[in-house]
């Protein structure tokens, strides 16, 4: 299995790090080239605005779309996570992968970073360590929208069939539920994909 980390700006090595921990190769992905044989994709945080840019200039947007459709699992951790928003408050939006509406930069110059314990539905009471980095949150949320995590009343992950976003990084942290989350499904799909 090879899982990609879009590596056109922001922090990727953290996350091909954490793919190692569990066992997966994570390559850094840059060009359309890169992305032959890639089971899932990790769109990074960063900045948002230079890594829509990016992506667009070198037509990465399409090859994350057609990824996307595919049903392969793809990704996004805070930044990330805005590129794959179909809404950004007062912006408009890059991938438009997932039906949320985000607002960027959302907890405002006093708390642009901190670290707390969330709960995630998907693993009860095992809290899950959120760190937070002038990141966004989820102001609003589609019907076929499954919401996994709040900050107090802030949506601060969600899923959407083989789409997963994160407002939070959990490659900052020694946690690999979300990453394995994302190679279990990625792994689903390659058994469907050779049972056809
Ligand atoms: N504030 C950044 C943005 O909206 C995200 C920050 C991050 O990824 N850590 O683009």
């Amino acid at each position: 299995m090879k899982i990609g980390v879009l590596a056109v700006q922001g922090a990727v090595s953290e996350h091909i790090v954490i793919l190692k921990k569990c066992g997966v190769e994570g390559v850094p992905v840059k060009r359309k080239e890169d992305f032959s044989a890639l089971d899932a994709l990790i769109i990074p945080g960063g900045e948002s605005t230079t890594m829509g840019r990016l992506v667009k200039k070198f037509n990465l947007d399409k090859k994350i779309i057609k990824m996307a459709q595919e049903g392969k699992p793809v990704y996004g951790t805070c930044a990330g996570m805005v590129l794959m928003a179909a809404e950004i408050e007062g912006e408009h939006p890059h991938l438009k992968l997932i039906d949320i509406c985000v607002l960027r930069n959302a907890f405002g110059r006093q708390n642009e970073s901190f670290e707390t314990d969330l709960t995630v539905s998907l693993w009860g009471d095992k809290p899950f360590r959120g760190v937070f980095i002038r990141s966004p949150i989820v102001v609003r949320a589609g019907p076929s929208v499954e919401i996994l995590s709040f900050f107090e009343d802030k949506i601060a992950a969600v899923r959407q069939g083989n789409l997963l976003a994160t407002s939070f990084h959990p490659e900052l942290t020694e946690d690999e539920r979300f990453h394995r989350l994302l190679i279990d499904a990625a792994g689903k799909t390659l058994k469907k994909v050779k049972h056809n």
